[in-house]
């Protein structure tokens, strides 16, 4: 077993940090598909409003791949295909019928995966829509189903706040996850399990699949992370990851020959009144999860770094497993400028808040506008792949790609530590994120 240690990171202490508890959450009347929010495809639609899709009926594909396919998250009727700017499909969104049918793929139980050609298995994987949970570095693309790659990456734990825990999402899903492993074996020749040295019940769960444990502040987790500490030649660079509830998605649709709709997700947050984790379905109404009590809430889906805030009248999406509620802040501080700030989130020592330790309430406000970069340093301490995000941001901002490439644009995480960390507020991270997904059209 691998053990690495990552220096840098930062781990938020935050208020409204979940349960372990699982609670079962009734059967969703409605559940969506947001092709927007799925990065790097152009999406086409295979079906119309007013059509009946089964669990498993392909819904839309990539228009440059057309062997990358979407399916339906639930059995009925759609009802609404909401479209954006310049016609970006955001929103399908089906009607569930009491009794959902659904669309029956080969299994492999009885053969195993051993026994497929590889090839047939990448096959069944593309038509059963789940493909996509693969994905490949630098770029974090959807993995391309003609390549194979020197490695895959499972992520069981990413350590930002408020992700589903490893210990929940597998519990007694031992043989399944096994299997899971066995499969992404017959895709790669290594595959790396990733899990926190202080995560015990997992090691002691899991531990004969686990090759590497790491130990750091968050992003440690992050496989993007693992991967820049672990490589050891540029080959490594387009290696693949999924993350470990996927790994079970993927076993269960192989075992079964069915598309699984069942997710574990995390309600949490300052203003989330039930902070748990639940059992639910792909592509739930965010309002069905958690209602905002008194309307100051902001909804984040994905994770409060990561993520992006959303509508309460919108759906979790396809890759998303956490729903984090946070205060708006609009109110005003009065004298804000002379308060210590001794219940203040901040990296930054210049609050009494780094004398206390207990989880504080963070909210959207920014405290501030943007402003110039004063060369501080301070992105530079806490990224995870010893980037020097100031210089990258500014060889983006100036157009100097090969500059930004130099600085490591691409082994950048997009793990949002130095927006958040930034006295300056410059969105760095999204600066390079975009800046990548620019790259990465380029090179197409
Ligand atoms: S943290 Fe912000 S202000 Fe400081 S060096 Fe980085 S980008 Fe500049
Ligand atoms: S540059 Fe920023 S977003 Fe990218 S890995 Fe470093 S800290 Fe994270």
């Amino acid at each position: 077993m691998i053990s690495i240690r990552i220096k840098k990171g930062y781990d938020l202490n935050i208020e409204g940090k979940p349960s372990l508890d699982l609670k079962e959450l009734k059967k969703p009347s409605y559940v969506a598909a947001l092709p927007e929010k799925i990065p790097f495809i152009k999406p086409r639609l295979l079906k119309e409003k007013g059509d009946r899709v089964k669990i498993g009926s392909a819904i839309f594909e990539d228009k440059r791949n057309p062997d990358i396919k979407f399916v339906s998250p639930g059995g009925g009727e759609i009802v609404q295909i909401s479209f954006g700017p310049r016609r970006v499909i955001q929103e399908i969104v089906i009607q569930l019928d009491p009794i959902e049918s659904y669309k029956e793929f080969d299994s492999v139980s009885e053969k195993g995966p051993e026994r497929l050609e590889r090839k047939e298995l990448v096959k069944i994987i593309l038509e059963g829509g789940l493909w996509p949970l693969i994905r490949a570095f630098p770029f974090r693309d959807i993995a391309s189903p003609d390549e194979q790659p020197p490695a895959i990456f499972v992520s069981l734990d990413s350590g930002e706040p408020f992700q589903p825990a490893p210990e929940v999402y597998l519990k007694e899903e031992k043989d399944l996850f096994g299997y899971g492993i066995h499969v992404l074996r017959r895709l790669a020749q290594n595959v790396h399990v990733c899990a926190s040295r202080n995560n015990l019940s997992v090691l002691n769960g899991f531990g004969e699949f686990v090759t590497h444990t790491y130990k750091g502040g968050y992003p440690a987790g992050d496989p993007g992370v693992l991967l820049y500490h672990t490589k050891k030649s540029p080959s490594e660079n387009r290696s693949w990851y999924i993350s470990g509830q996927d790994v079970l998605v993927l076993a269960q649709f192989l075992k079964s020959g069915v598309y699984p709709v069942d997710r574990t997700v995390v309600v949490a947050g300052t203003s989330a009144k039930e902070r748990m984790h639940i059992h639910t379905r792909l592509g739930v109404p965010l309002r069905h999860l958690a209602q905002n009590e008194n309307g100051n809430a902001r909804y984040v889906v994905g994770g409060i770094l990561r993520g992006y805030s959303a509508s309460e009248e919108t759906y979790m999406g396809f890759y998303e497993t956490s729903l984090t509620l946070i205060p708006e802040g609009k109110e005003k501080e009065p004298f804000g400028f002379v308060r210590p700030g001794y219940d203040k989130p901040s990296y930054s020592r210049a609050f009494l808040s780094v004398f206390n330790p207990s989880a504080l309430t963070m909210n959207c406000g920014l405290h501030g506008d943007e402003r110039a970069c004063v060369n501080c340093g301070t992105c530079a301490q806490v990224c995870p792949v010893d980037i020097l995000p100031q210089f990258t941001f500014k060889s983006v901002l100036a157009d100097e790609v090969e500059e930004a490439l130099e600085h490591g644009l691409l082994d950048c995480a997009e793990c949002g530590l130095c927006s958040y960390v930034c006295p300056s507020k410059i969105e760095i991270c999204t600066i390079l994120r975009d800046a990548k997904e620019a790259y990465y059209k380029e090179q197409a």
